[in-house]
């Protein structure tokens, strides 16, 4: 017999921000935007690891083009909800992108360094195209001058986790985003 639905709260959260029903839709409708974008061209995705880990195993499947995948890690954040601002590679990519169309995903631009620092890394193996995807967009906090093709939301200046986004690594699984309660925002 099938369980029950569970119906789930978020504790740890002072308020949900995008619930897992509104992610569910932006991600099918940027699913086709994307496919109307490249026609039947293969497309190459670059996903930033961690944070985009969700958004591209849920954005991959709205996209019926052939797809090759490659992600890159890039560490900023050192356990807390200010970033370094230097982000650096700490896992290169495998794939040759050369002539390739590739759609780099992440998710979230915030102060835009760590999409600036990508981007010319990617276009200097000459891709055939590039374009950027990302769910969410805090306008208000670039540092350096940046703009995605495509965003899922756009947010206010807050640190929110959920979806793939974390604080010290927790908090990537839940399926919503929301800002944490302060007493959460602490290490340890
Ligand atoms: P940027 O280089 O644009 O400042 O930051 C991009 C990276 O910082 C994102 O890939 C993400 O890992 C992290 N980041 C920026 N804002 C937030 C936020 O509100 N919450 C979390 N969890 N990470 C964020
Ligand atoms: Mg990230």
């Amino acid at each position: 017999m099938p369980s029950p639905r569970r119906v789930r709260a978020f504790p740890e959260l002072e308020s949900v921000l995008i619930s897992e029903t509104a992610i569910r839709r932006r991600v099918r409708r940027l699913g086709r935007e994307i496919m109307a974008a490249y026609g039947d061209e293969p497309i190459t995705v670059i996903a930033i690891i961690n944070g985009a880990i969700l958004f591209t195993a849920d954005l991959l499947r709205e996209i019926d083009n052939p797809v090759r995948l490659d992600c890159i890690r890039i560490s900023s954040y050192r356990n807390a909800t200010k970033s370094s601002g230097r982000p650096r590679v700490v896992q290169a990519l495998t794939l040759d992108i050369k002539d390739r169309h590739v759609l780099l995903l992440d998710d979230i631009l915030d102060t835009g360094r760590t999409l600036s620092l990508v981007s010319q890394l990617i276009l200097k193996k000459r891709p055939a195209s590039l374009r950027v995807c990302v769910l969410l967009d805090k306008k208000g906090r670039r540092e350096v001058p940046f703009d995605a093709d495509y965003v899922g939301f756009s947010i206010p200046n807050k640190f929110v986790v959920g979806y793939g986004l974390d604080f010290a690594e927790r908090y990537r699984n839940l399926p919503c985003i929301g800002v944490l309660k302060p007493e959460r925002q602490v290490l340890g």
